[in-house]
């Protein structure tokens, strides 16, 4: 894949080249500087379009461009993105987009597909220099785990990158794209406080956070909660019956309260989980998609929130209940 930096470095030398020697007013109109430069001014569905590789970075991109780009998710609202089987649309829209924008971390290995036939397309890793926590046990032990934009402060991170590509795509809105930046890292560490405040109730002893996947290491880092899950990560949701027995036990053993699963995914092992051990179903989170437009989490902010919400009912409530 192409490194972003590499392929705008290439692209606008190309251009530099076209300038130099082909003066002609036509020929500039052309190259896709002044192709993008018209289509922006024409402020229309015309303009560039950003395509990212799942509904959430398409939110964070948009807080970014605002109206001037044109930001499509590839995934859609409630998709499954880990094994995402992307179809030859994907593989057209992919080639005809003037950025693709990926999360990285082995998150989209299906990605490298439709990345490769876009081969002259430029591509952002949201998480590329990031350090990033690795996953526990199981086959995956020691990869790193992608889901980094569930801290709303490793987030921020995401916001510098989009706002840097933004940026060399096109320059003449690199101002907007700052300020847009900056106002939307300035929100997610109001979320950061927020979060920290509605989740310090759960006392110590409760904060386990049992979920489907292991999509909650940056969260449960973030405001000190352990975490436990029946798969590490949605691609491999094969439920052991070792793995599944061990949770029932962690879960009984440590009266954790409530246990959740995740929208994306068939909550039904969770349920068992939850009857054996006697806790409660504590509901579904969002982590690797959006809801729809009017579903509890249209935004990553809202995302946030209601997953915060669900982890209070169900491990502050029944702390209050049982003391
Ligand atoms: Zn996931």
């Amino acid at each position: 894949m192409k490194n972003l930096k590499l392929g705008i470095l290439k692209v606008s030398f190309f251009r530099q080249l076209v300038t130099l020697i082909i003066v002609l007013p036509l020929s500039v109109a052309c190259s896709k500087q002044g192709d993008l430069s018209r289509r922006i001014s024409n402020a229309s569905d015309d303009r560039p379009v950003v395509l990212t590789t799942f509904t959430i970075l398409a939110d964070m991109a948009r807080q970014v461009a605002g109206d001037r780009l044109q930001v499509k998710s590839i995934t859609k609202p409630g998709a499954e993105i880990h094994g995402y089987e992307p179809s030859p649309r994907d593989l057209e829209q992919a080639s005809n987009a003037d950025l693709i924008v990926e999360n990285g971390l082995g998150l989209e290995l299906w990605a490298r597909r439709f990345v490769q036939s876009a081969a002259d397309v430029p591509t952002v890793t949201l998480t590329e220099g990031m350090q990033p926590l690795l996953i526990e046990g199981d086959a995956y032990a020691g990869k790193p785990n992608p889901h980094a934009w569930m801290s709303p402060l490793r987030a921020q991170g995401y916001v510098d990158r989009l706002v840097d590509a933004f940026s060399q795509l096109d320059p003449e809105g690199a101002q907007l794209y700052r300020d847009n930046g900056n106002s939307y890292k300035l929100q997610l560490e109001n979320l950061d406080a927020e979060l920290r405040n509605l989740l310090a109730v759960i006392p110590q002893k409760q904060r386990v956070l049992v979920s489907c996947e292991g999509a909650f290491s940056y969260l449960a880092q973030d405001y000190g909660f352990d975490e436990a899950y029946l798969w590490p990560v949605n691609a491999e949701s094969q439920i052991s019956p070792r793995r599944m027995a061990r949770l029932i036990e962690r879960v009984k053993n440590d009266q954790i309260p409530a246990v959740f699963c995740e929208t994306t995914v068939s909550d039904k092992a969770q349920r068992e989980v939850a009857r054996a051990s006697g806790a409660r179903f504590g509901g579904s989170f969002y982590v690797d998609s959006l809801s729809k437009r009017n579903g509890p989490a249209p935004t990553l902010l809202d995302l946030q929130r209601h997953n915060v919400k669900l982890i209070r009912q169900g491990l502050a409530a029944s702390a209050e209940k049982s003391s």
